[in-house]
């Protein structure tokens, strides 16, 4: 049976620096957020009831918003606990969590500076981003690129990058795959919708340089993590017609975890041993208990 929608579960969404049943978690329909996507957000996940990268998610939501030109109301400090305490009053241990910052509704233009800044974070439980990670995911190309740095602002975790993400996935599962890769500006191999990429060759890991998309903490943390286990990572230029020359493809995000891929429109791949060993990899350093 289908979840209930987020508009009509039990719960509490933490808005505004106050706690309010989930249902009644709502915006003004005039929201600047909704019409100019003056919206930055995070997705992060709760292991053992402990967040990983909290700090980090929380750092990056000011950065965002403050590349937005806006200021999130909220101290790192407060949205650190609002985090935790909304995951203790929900009595989750292991849960996404979702942390949001908007402008408001007093005026309604493409200006928009003297709206007030709005926060919010909720919080679901939810299993794996792809269902069955060892059996790989198959991707297709996206039909949208990633903008160049001098389009948009490809630093900043903004609503408004994501219409191309929205649009390029929904094209992906209309053709039956999970996903889809999306190239740069330039034609060189970008990221997934909502994940980084990376391929293995010969022993060694590639994966594209963040230059006009996001950083991921899980892609940091899974360089980190290859190289501790003397695995070689090159972050550079990777372009569309090396695809053919790699062994293994995975994916890496906050949701995704680390997700193998098994085929890239009609290429195949195998999620091969160095997949596996980051796969288990993150899931043993997300589940250890660091303070
Ligand atoms: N790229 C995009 C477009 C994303 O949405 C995400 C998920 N936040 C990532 C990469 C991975 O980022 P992280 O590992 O920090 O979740």
């Amino acid at each position: 049976m289908a979840a209930a929608p987020f508009h009509d579960r039990d719960g509490w969404v933490w808005m505004d620096g106050e706690f309010v049943p989930q249902r009644e978690a709502k915006v003004h329909v005039l929201t600047h957020a909704m019409h100019y996507a003056s919206c930055v957000f995070e997705g992060e996940r709760a292991y053992d009831g402990e967040i990983f990268r909290s700090r980090d998610h929380s750092e990056r939501l000011h950065k965002s918003a403050k590349i937005l030109g806006f200021q999130v109301p909220y101290a790192v400090d407060e949205i650190e606990r609002a985090k935790q305490e909304l995951l203790n009053k929900m009595g989750f241990s292991d849960a996404y969590v979702r942390v949001l910052a908007w402008r408001g509704s007093e005026q309604l233009g493409v200006s928009a500076k003297s709206n007030t800044i709005h926060a919010a974070v909720a919080t679901w439980q939810w299993g794996d981003y792809f269902a069955d990670k060892m059996a790989g995911i198959r991707l297709t190309i996206a039909p949208w690129r990633r903008p160049a740095p001098d389009t948009a602002p490809c630093n900043s975790k903004a609503a408004g990058l994501y219409m191309i993400c929205t649009l390029s996935k929904h094209a992906a599962e209309d053709a039956g795959f999970n996903d889809a890769l999306m190239f740069d500006w330039r034609g060189q191999i970008a990221e997934a919708t909502g994940a980084n990429i990376f391929f293995v060759r010969d022993g060694v890991i590639h994966t594209p340089t963040p230059d006009c998309f996001l950083n991921g903490f899980t892609r940091q943390t899974v360089i980190k993590l290859a190289r501790e286990k003397g695995i070689e990572v090159v972050e550079r230029a990777i372009f569309p017609n090396e695809l053919a020359t790699f062994s293994e493809a995975f994916l890496t995000g906050s949701a995704a975890e680390v997700t193998p891929i098994r085929e890239i429109a009609g290429m195949p791949f195998k999620p091969g041993k160095i997949s596996e060993e980051l796969v288990h990899g993150y899931s043993a350093l997300t589940r250890r208990k660091n303070a």
